[in-house]
This record gives C-alpha cells, structure tokens and sequence, in this order.
C-alpha cells in the first residue's frame, strides 16, 4: 500500500518538557496555562514589560506611576493586628538614595526565610501615598542572584507574563529564553509572501515579543505574529468556501416577479432605495451557479423583514420551498401572523412550527407531496419557525431558501447544521446587530455582505436619557403622560426572579406589581422566559391591540417585536446589558411616527459604565455602537452566543486590527 508522504512534524511540535528545566511537576503548572508544547511556550504572550536598564531611585518614585526599582533588605519583621487575627509582612528596602516599604497583608510563611536582610531584590509596584514612609502594598518582587543566567533578567527590557500560582516571572523567562536559544532556528516561516520590509521574519518577530530591544519593536513583532494568526484563520475560511462551492449546484431560485409585483403593490408602503440594492444582490445569487451565502446587516427597524418576503418570493415563483427560521417563538408568530397577511392573497401556503405549536406534521408523505406540487409548479410553501423547524429527522422537501432572522442569536455551527440540512439551499441571515468590519472579515468571511444603511422615512426621533433611580417617580409620570395620550410603553428589568439574582438587579416578576401600582388604572401586562407561550402570544396580542399599555418584560422583546404604538422604552439596571443589546432593545421603539424615548436608568457609579450609557445618548448609530462595544467588552459578548464560534488569537485583536485582517486576506487569496 503506499501512503502518502507525511507532512513532517515540526520540532516546536514535542512537548514542553524538552525545555531543560521543565520537568513533571513544571509541565503541569505550564499546562494549567494552556501551554503543552514547545510552540505554545514560546507563543505564550507577556502581560507587559519592564525596563531594566536603568533603575528608578527609590527617591524619584512618584505617585501612581508603576515603575521597577532595585534596593537591598536592610530590615523585615511580621507585625499582628486584631489580636493576631490579621498579619502583615513587611520589609525595607534601600538603595542609597532613600528607603522603600513593601508590605504584605496576610502573610504567608515563606516570606521571612525569602526576604531576608541582605538579599537584593527588584520591587514593581506603586506608591500607596505620597506620606513617607514610601509604601508599596503587595509588590511585585524579583530575587537578584548571581547565577548563569542573571543576565535575562536584569540591564534589559524584560517580559512579565500571564502566571500561575507556584510559578513565578523569573523562572517562566528562563524558559521562554531557553526555549528561544534551542528552537529560534525552527521558527519557519509560514506559506505566505511577506514583505520583510515592513514586518519582521517570524522567529524575529517571536524573540523581539519577549525580549525587544526598544519598547517600540514590541508592537512590531506582535503585528507580525497576528498577520500570521490572521492568515491562517483567512486560509480556513476561504478554503471552506472553495470547498463548499465546489461541492454545490444552486438551484435556480430567480424568480420571474409574477408575485413580486402583487406582493409589493399590496404592501402599502415603498421600497427603500437601499432595501432595492439589497434584493438586486440577492436576485443575482439565486439565479447565480453557486448557492447564496450573504449576511444582510440591517440596523433595527431598516425594514429586513420585507426583504425577507421579496427573496422568499423569488425562490416560490421558482417553484421551491422556504424556510425561516426565528430565535424566539414571540417573533417566530409575529412573522407567521405578517406573512400570513402578505402570502395568503397570493395563495401561498404558510406553515408554522414552534416547539408549543406546529400547524403541520412533516410526514414521508407530505415530502413526497411537496415534490408533487413542485412539478406542477403550484405556489409553494414558506415554513415558519423556531429551532424546532430544524429538529432531527425533518426535512423540508424542495428547500430552495433558508433564511435565518437576527444570526447574532444563533450560533456558527448551528448555521452550519441548518444549511446541510436542505440540500444546499440558498441562505441569506439577516441580523441587527451591526458587525464591526473586522469581524465581518473573520467571523463571518465565509459570507458576502450586504448592508441596509437607510431607515424607511416618515419615523419619529428616538430620544435617550441616562438617569438615576432617584428619577424614577418622574420617569412614571412620563410615562402616565404618554399612555394617557393613547401610545404604549416597554419596561425592562434584567432579571426573571429575585432569587435569580443579587439584591440589586431588579427582576420583573417582583417590580411587576411596583409598576402596576405606579401606573394605577391602565393595564400592565408581563412578559419573561418562563411563561408558557400560549399565555406570552396572549400577552403580545393584548399589546398589539393596546389594551395592554405597559408591558414589564426582559430582554426577550429585544428581538424584532414589532409593534409601532410603543413609544417609550424604560429599561432599569441599564448597566446590566450590553451596548448592543441596549440598542436592539431601544429598537422597539421609534417605529411609528411619533417622537420616542429610550430612559435607561443606572445608579451605576462606575466610571466606565457610566461612559458607556452615554454612548447610547450620543448616537443612534448602530454601527457605532457595536464597534465601541467590541472594543469595551470583546467580540464574545458583543455576539452573544457566536462565542463558540471565535478563533483562539494569542496576538491579533479583534476589535482593532482591521488593517492587518485586510492584509491577510490579500495575503492568502485563493
Ligand atoms: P427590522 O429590520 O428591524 O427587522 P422590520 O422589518 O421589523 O425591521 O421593519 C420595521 C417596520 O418598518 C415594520 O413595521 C415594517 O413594516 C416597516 N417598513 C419596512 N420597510 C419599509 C419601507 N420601505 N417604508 C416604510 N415602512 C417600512
Ligand atoms: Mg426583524
């Protein structure tokens, strides 16, 4: 038999352990930082770094600016507080010029044989106060030794990486630097053409991130090392597109408008420009040689929903099914109920399943029907529903189209699982949450992209206000303003329940009956995931026809509730929720023409929360607004639950690094 030649392994492949000094018990430490092999230690990214140098006089420290000094122990002792119960250790520290006090609280006992008077040592920290005695409060602190390797420690700029208990900075360097010595010249260079001009070669680039010369090759080196990491991730994608486009036929999903035209004569409202743009793209993938595979960004309220109908209707008067498919059962009706209206006229045949109601059972025999009617070109079938739609053992006979409402909630696998399901259908996923260009390009590189960047007109503003709790009562006289002038409120908690949660984030279930009391005489209805449905779809029917004026709900109606009434969006613990997520929330709102008001109200003293309301104040600007998110809060939580699918970066940044992901798809173009 002959088998292909194997690829050969590379050297940094062996495990940690052929690093001289890493023996059994060191490999498990290392392992517990996710380090197992040689590569992974010599790719373990420091936290910062110092510059060893020159040293700091301890006489020359100024408040609040973190610096390394050098000082001999001239003095140490364990003090006793509350009758023993507390403990401190402390020692003094000179070099010449003045004395330095690290202190630390609860001290353990090690601490008096290893900082003991005469030993010299470097101390990273900062000054508790400007009073003398100087005070660092828990330093960081370095032995100085005379040993064979001192010199990678010390009269340089030295890394400090992430650690873990039982291993120290010192002893990670040494081997970071002994791994380096013995494997620098097994770095390889990957598969892409680099100008080495402009970016260091590869084991350069790994030498310089943990022992630079300057602090300013740091950044150098680490752009190299993502360029590499963002390389490889483009290579994945792309190859998964090569693969998939190989394997699959699209069928021809064109349409010939004879129901487009009704539909949008009967629609009762114009097209957007931009919304035209968007259906001309979508148009030419389904009549296209390779299955559809676009993202349709659109921020709340751009009108996706009617996008979705004119591309659904493409694919029936091509003679095929489809399927939509919704994150929740609330927005998965409301859909059936708009479709329902638009498709019915048309003699479409809608079908609704959800995991508490199905208006169809798939049978064997209903496939083989599907097929029948297909032959005789009747209209088809749009399918409806929540993940139940797609549950093991149905398959939707003549898929033509998938389409996934507001993606975000769904996660990467799960979309992939959809789509194999039919046999390759065309797929358009429609999400809210505007993507941040950079993750466009990785997360979703596998996708083309198309972008609703117009609102239909004839809307209301949306103000937004931060306030305190302290304004609640006011806020509630707002809103009996309001209801009183015939329009409707949200208002949103974090919480289902109390017990759920610490005393002060509010729940719905228990502000419920506040908030009756505070808006007396109009009814207040409740909405949160645990409610049965039959009982959610009575509540949102109410809504829908304004007898119910307040609906106290959590973020379940942040997706897609469409119900143009509403004017006003309180959301309290404001804090508790992402940027995102507050702007799909305040969403809800400015539907119809009257002014809106999104109140979020936060007693958060958090500087940095603070700062992030106010964004929401600033701009309604989606894009905007999830670009800030990212960046305060990282791609897993932006996403949601997209989190399973984010590639593990060590160096590249996914909310900053635009420029080199554009690179690296130039760089590996297929
Ligand atoms: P989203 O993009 O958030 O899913 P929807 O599809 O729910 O937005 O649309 C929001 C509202 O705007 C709906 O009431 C819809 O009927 C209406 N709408 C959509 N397109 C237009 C348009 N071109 N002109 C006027 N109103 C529109
Ligand atoms: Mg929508």
């Amino acid at each position: 038999m002959n088998l292909p030649p194997e690829k050969p392994v590379s050297p940094l492949a062996a495990p940690v352990a052929s690093v001289w000094g890493v023996g059994e018990e060191r490999a498990k430490l290392l392992a517990r930082l996710k380090i197992f092999t040689v590569e992974d230690l010599l790719l373990h990214a420091p936290l910062r770094y110092e510059d060893r140098r020159k040293f700091l006089p301890i006489r020359e420290l100024k408040l609040s600016e973190p610096a390394t000094v050098r000082g001999e122990i001239i003095a140490a002792g364990l003090k006793r507080f509350r009758g023993g119960s507390r403990t401190m250790f402390e020692c003094v520290f000179d070099d010449g010029t003045a004395r330095l006090h690290g202190r630390w609280w609860q001290a353990q006992a090690w601490m008096p044989d290893w900082y003991a008077v005469g030993r010299e040592f470097l101390i990273y920290g900062k000054l508790d106060d400007e009073k003398k005695p100087r005070v660092f409060t828990h330093p960081e602190t370095e032995l100085v030794e005379a040993g064979d390797d001192e010199f990678v420690h010390v009269n340089r700029i030295v890394p400090v990486h992430p650690l873990t208990e039982g291993l120290t900075a010192r002893v990670l360097r040494s081997l970071i630097w002994r791994a380096l010595e013995k494997f620098e010249n097994e770095i390889a260079e990957p598969d892409i053409k680099l100008d080495l001009k402009l970016f260091p070669a590869r084991a350069n680039a790994v030498r310089m991130i943990h022992f630079p010369n300057e602090l300013t090759d740091v950044e150098f080196a680490r752009q190299r090392l993502a360029l590499d990491e963002f390389a490889a991730l483009q290579f994945q994608i792309q190859s998964r597109r090569k693969k998939f486009e190989a394997l699959s036929k699209a069928l021809p999903c064109g349409g010939d408008n004879r129901l487009m035209k009704p539909f949008l004569a009967q629609l009762g409202f114009k097209l957007t420009a931009a919304q035209t743009n968007v259906l001309k793209e979508i148009r030419a993938d389904m009549g296209g040689a390779h299955p559809m595979r676009r993202l349709l960004q659109g921020d709340v309220g751009s009108g996706k929903t009617a996008v979705a109908a004119c591309s659904a209707l493409m694919a029936i008067e091509s003679g095929f099914n489809v399927a939509l498919m919704a994150p929740t059962e609330i927005l998965a009706e409301q859909h059936f109920r708009n479709f329902s209206k638009w498709f019915e006229p048309l003699g479409i045949k809608i079908e609704l399943q959800t995991g508490s109601r199905k208006t169809f059972q798939p049978t064997p025999d209903a496939v083989q029907r599907g097929k029948l009617a297909n032959f005789n070109r009747q209209p088809s079938t749009l399918f409806i529903g929540t993940h139940a739609l797609f549950t093991a053992g149905f398959d939707l006979p003549m898929l033509g189209l998938v389409i996934i409402d507001e993606q975000h909630k769904f996660g990467v696998t799960q979309r992939e699982t959809l789509v194999r399901k039919g046999n390759y259908p065309h797929l358009l996923v429609m999400t809210a949450t505007p993507i941040p260009r950079t993750l466009g390009l990785t997360l979703y590189g596998d996708l083309d992209v198309s972008v609703i960047d117009e609102l239909p007109g004839g809307r209301g503003t949306i103000k937004t206000f931060v306030r305190t709790t302290e304004k609640l009562p006011k806020v509630f006289d707002f809103i009996r303003e309001k209801i009183s002038a015939g329009q409707q409120a949200y208002i949103v908690y974090p919480r289902v329940d109390v017990a759920d949660t610490d005393k002060d984030i509010k729940a719905v279930t228990k502000e419920f009956t506040n908030v009756e009391k505070a808006l007396t005489g109009f009814k207040v209805g409740l909405l949160h995931g645990r409610i049965k449905p039959a009982e959610k779809e009575k509540v949102m029917t109410a809504f829908r026809a304004n007898e119910i004026k307040a609906l106290v709900a959590t973020s379940l109606i942040e997706v897609g509730v469409d119900v143009p009434n509403a004017t006003v969006m309180l959301i309290e613990n404001a804090e508790h929720f992402g940027l995102a997520q507050l702007h799909q929330l305040r969403g809800r709102i400015g539907r119809g023409a009257h002014e809106s008001f999104c109140i979020l109200v936060s007693d958060a003293e958090h500087k940095e929360a603070q700062a992030r309301l106010k964004i929401l104040e600033e701009t309604n600007d989606g894009f905007k607004i999830a670009e800030a998110d990212l960046k305060l809060r990282g791609p897993g939580e932006l996403l949601g639950q997209q989190q399973s699918g984010l590639p593990n970066l060590r160096f590249g940044n996914l909310a900053e690094d635009l420029n080199l992901i554009r690179q690296a798809r130039e760089l590996v173009k297929l």
